[in-house]
């Protein structure tokens, strides 16, 4: 297969759960860390034991034969956001010679926290049933977004030419996902919710206001005459950060 044949690529959503489901299979078998549908650790390695089987089963082997630049994989327990990412880059040198790097990168802190919170999880459209199902398409998301970097040097998951690829070769509807984040996890843990009034003491002084923001701390908004916040009603307020323990 060549290079431009791989973006056609087309599945019956039938084939997709087959195939979905074969490399699912194969992956608990060759991976170390992951033997059931609940991650529990995971190496970069079994990043690489992946991306081969999908290789095989949904491009043909085009990676293994055709592809010669260096693709990195790595776990992230820093994203909050995003829970795949791809990144490419170029790095001309002397005598016009390109070098292309890719590194996909996955936020493995989403995963871990799958059964965090009880309710569907839907991924690229897909309700799945386990974290590593969630893993599988979020990768494969990440996959197509190498596809377009190594076609076209550019890629967005907001364009028409990604959701026409990422559907006809994934039978993905979306392009977000809908993964419990440390926000959901932490305000469900102690029942804050953004806009809630509440109190805290600082240096034996204590302080009243309200949830701004929801973090690893609470951001919390205090009038505050001397405040350099203002609302618009032109109150003034000081900003806190607060921890979740410190809060009533
Ligand atoms: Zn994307």
């Amino acid at each position: 297969m060549i290079g431009q044949n791989i973006k056609d690529l087309k599945y019956s959503e039938q084939e997709i759960v087959k195939k979905r489901n074969a490399i699912r299979n194969k992956f608990m078998l060759k991976s170390e860390n992951v033997s059931t549908g609940n991650i529990k650790c995971m190496s970069n390695q079994d990043i690489k034991i992946l991306f081969d089987l999908y290789d095989e089963e949904f491009f043909k082997s085009y990676f293994r034969d055709n592809f010669k630049e260096s693709i990195t994989f790595s776990l992230s327990t820093r994203m909050t956001t995003a829970a795949g990412k791809t990144m490419y880059s170029r790095k001309i040198k002397l005598l016009e010679e390109i070098e292309k790097t890719y590194e996909i990168r996955m936020g493995i802190k989403f995963f871990f926290q799958y059964y965090k919170v009880e309710r569907d999880k839907i991924v690229s459209g897909i309700n799945t049933k386990d974290s590593l199902e969630a893993f599988q398409i979020v990768f494969e998301h990440e996959l197509c977004h190498l596809i377009e970097f190594h076609l076209y040097s550019e890629s967005s998951c907001k364009k028409r030419r990604f959701k026409t690829m990422v559907n006809d070769i994934f039978a993905h509807t979306e392009v977000h996902h809908q993964l419990p984040s440390q926000k959901e996890i932490i305000s469900l843990d102690y029942g804050f919710k953004i806009g809630q009034n509440v109190c805290f003491a600082r240096e034996n002084k204590k302080y009243s206001g309200f949830i701004y923001k929801i973090n690893k701390r609470a951001t919390v908004m205090v009038k505050d005459k001397k405040g350099t916040y203002k609302d618009g009603e032109g109150n003034t307020y000081s900003k806190w950060y607060v921890n979740f323990e410190q809060l009533v």
